[in-house]
């Protein structure tokens, strides 16, 4: 049986930056993945904002031109145009930037297995043993610490009895090319709870690429019946005639904040699987880097010290605060189910200094709250 310092279940965002970050600490790392390859079903737009452009070097050629216009719509088809002066979003192009990062893992040390399920793992004196299937083939690894990257519905948060998310919504969305520009790119947003009860409907055109997509919550909507309803609505100024459908793509994003139990002696979680998503916006892929970032030091200074209260500075009450408004105006889209709120919060938005508040949704820097002070903590405990 091969051991593993660690072992990392499920190579989107957050797993690929851990597996990046934890070789650098001389750990050896396996990371899996039930994909076969990286480059299918991916379930994100890939929209980054611009404390995530600004903080993360990503590469230049993984990334869409720049959106700097906001369009939001009201129900009833009256828009609010949101102009900043900065470059706001790229749409990243997730399948090769993921294509990448895995390459870089795999360059810093760490080990690939695709087409590898993780089903359970038990307690053993140096960790845990891991059961995993790869093709037909069950097999075994020994892991010092195990790290839960599988996403919202997270099996490695069960088995290691840490908290699992239980609010999400789900989003469904096409990607095209071939879609003719018109003005400069734009991220338009349509506020109508008949498309998208709780979210948002969204077209993304950076004149490369195009996403067309709905989100809410499940039970509420048919998100096939309402992306058709979307792509009628906009068919006056979207042409969609010589277009080429790239892929769909879709998931359930957490909504109810960061968990607070995300880590214990034997693994922890990162990405969707620790809830550390925006509940408002929905946007998890700046924390997934940020989060990831910090679980790789404390795993790196609890394997070298054995100390189990390094772990105390990674859990979720830590970032809880930082989305007690974002909650709150969750519980609000969630509870406000007719057309008519919407029309009225857009006519707000459009007339009154509370544009602003649309302006700082959309364009405020804020996400994920830093976690150097996090990191800076373990550094001390151990002594670093
Ligand atoms: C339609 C949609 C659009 C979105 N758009 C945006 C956006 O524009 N901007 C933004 O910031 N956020 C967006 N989000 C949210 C964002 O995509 C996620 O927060 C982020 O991708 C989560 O990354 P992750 O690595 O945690 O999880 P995932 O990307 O879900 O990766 C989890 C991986 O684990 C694997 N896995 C799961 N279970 C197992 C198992 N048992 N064994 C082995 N492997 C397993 C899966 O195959 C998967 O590859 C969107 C989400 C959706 C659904």
């Amino acid at each position: 049986m091969t051991s593993y310092d660690v072992v990392i279940v499920g190579a989107g965002l957050a797993g690929l930056q851990c597996a990046r970050r934890l070789p650098e600490h001389g750990l050896r790392v396996l990371l899996l993945d039930r994909k076969p390859a990286l480059d299918r079903f991916v379930h994100s737009t890939g929209i980054f904002v611009r404390k995530t452009l600004e903080d993360y070097p990503l590469p230049p050629d993984c990334l869409g031109p720049v959106v700097r216009d906001v369009i939001l719509y009201s129900p009833s088809g009256r828009a609010l145009h949101l102009r900043s002066p900065r470059d706001e979003f790229r749409v990243g192009r997730l399948q090769r930037l993921y294509a990448r990062w895995l390459e870089e893992a795999c360059r810093a040390g760490a080990e690939w297995s695709g087409d590898t399920h993780f089903l359970r793992s038990e307690p053993s004196a140096t960790g845990s043993i891991v059961q995993l299937r790869t093709g037909g083939r069950r097999w075994h690894a020994r892991a010092r610490f195990i790290v839960g990257a599988d996403g919202c519905h997270s099996t490695v948060a069960r088995d290691l009895g840490l908290d699992a998310n239980r609010e999400w919504i789900v989003g469904a969305e096409e990607v095209y090319t071939g879609v003719p520009l018109v003005g400069p790119p734009a991220f338009h947003c349509f506020l109508d709870p008949r498309l998208s009860p709780g979210y948002l409907a969204w077209v993304v055109n950076d004149g490369e690429e195009t996403h067309i997509g709905v989100g809410g919550y499940p039970g509420r909507f048919r998100p096939a019946e309402a992306l058709k309803v979307l792509k009628r609505r906009v068919a006056g100024w979207l042409d969609l005639s010589r277009a080429r459908l790239l892929e769909r793509r879709g998931g359930r994003i957490p909504v109810g904040g960061v968990l607070r139990r995300i880590a214990c002696t034997r693994g922890l979680l990162v990405g969707d699987a620790s809830g550390a998503v925006s509940p408002l916006t929905a946007g998890g892929l700046d924390p997934c880097l940020r989060l990831s970032d910090l679980a790789a030091d404390v795993i790196a200074a609890y394997l070298s010290s054995g100390d189990d209260a390094v772990l105390d500075h990674y859990h979720g009450g830590l970032f809880k605060a930082r989305f007690v408004s974002r909650l709150w105006m969750r519980r609000a889209m969630a509870a406000f189910r007719h057309p008519l709120w919407y029309e009225l919060a857009c006519a707000a938005f459009r007339r009154t200094p509370l544009r602003w508040f649309a302006w700082h949704v959309f364009f405020g820097r804020r996400s994920f709250p830093s976690v150097e002070p996090w990191k800076e903590a373990v550094r001390l405990q151990v002594g670093g």
